[in-house]
């Protein structure tokens, strides 16, 4: 197992929904945001499907999980610079369009780290999820080659790695021990999607105490990090499919 990239000047993190980067990779980059990291989200859908509420609009919804996508990357340490493609949530192709959008936003941002969805974990049923984890490894190939979209203005850009989060074969560790409250903090930005992933129905309870279902959401989250942590000896850790020489 591999542990602890150096710090990068820049990263990008491209996640199929809103939320999605928190869940992956939130406590990585807000430790590197801790050290100066310029962090960057790009989030290929709208979003406009994140709830089990039939009434709610989803143009509204699009709005208010965009503005819960910039807090989150506050809340991270970042400074909310997120890139919205806005593809319809549910149906988002990896697609020639939405490869060209993602190398733009790769030879435009230049990160020397880009984390994404792994497309090769087995037995995922959301296609969004699979497809935005094509267009990151397909986005870097046409941001690194200069003859793949020769109309844009952007010099070619190689970043330096690939994190791939919800790995299929985890074979890197990073050492978040001390950013678990950065990524709770910013998971906890999503109000609109506390209900339907997150199994919270109420945040606030009698005596200004936090409701038992928001302890039992950071548990959760907590002990997930606390288990990839042990094979190293950190007491919390992302765990990712790492590739270099991109
Ligand atoms: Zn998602």
């Amino acid at each position: 197992m591999e542990t602890n990239l150096p710090v990068p000047a820049r990263a990008l993190a491209v996640g199929a929904h809103p939320d999605d980067v928190e869940f992956g990779c939130g406590a990585t980059l807000a430790k590197w945001a801790a050290s100066g990291c310029e962090i960057f989200h790009l989030i290929c859908t709208d979003g406009s499907k994140g709830t089990w509420d039939p009434t709610y609009d989803p143009a509204e919804l699009v709005v208010t999980r965009r503005h819960e996508q910039r807090a989150a990357s506050l809340a991270l340490g970042g400074k909310g610079e997120v890139t919205f493609l806005g593809w319809p949530d549910g149906e988002l192709e990896a697609g020639l369009r939405q490869r060209f959008e993602v190398a733009v936003a790769i030879r435009r941002l230049k990160p020397e780290v880009v984390l994404g969805h792994d497309p090769w974990k087995r037995y995922r049923l959301h296609p969004d999820h699979r497809n935005a984890g094509f267009l990151v490894t397909d986005g870097i190939v046409a941001a690194r080659d200069p003859l793949f979209f020769p109309e844009l203005a952007d010099l070619p850009h190689r970043p330096r790695t690939l994190l791939l989060f919800e790995a299929d074969e985890a074979d890197h560790l990073e050492d978040v021990s001390a950013f678990v409250d950065a990524k709770l903090a910013a998971l906890l930005e999503h109000k609109s999607q506390l209900r339907s992933t997150m199994g919270i129905t109420a945040t606030g309870a009698a005596g200004g105490e936090e409701h038992l279902e928001v302890v039992a959401f950071k548990r959760r989250v907590t002990d997930r990090l606390t288990a990839q942590g042990l094979a190293e000896g950190f007491a919390a850790a992302e765990a990712f499919k790492r590739i270099d020489n991109l």
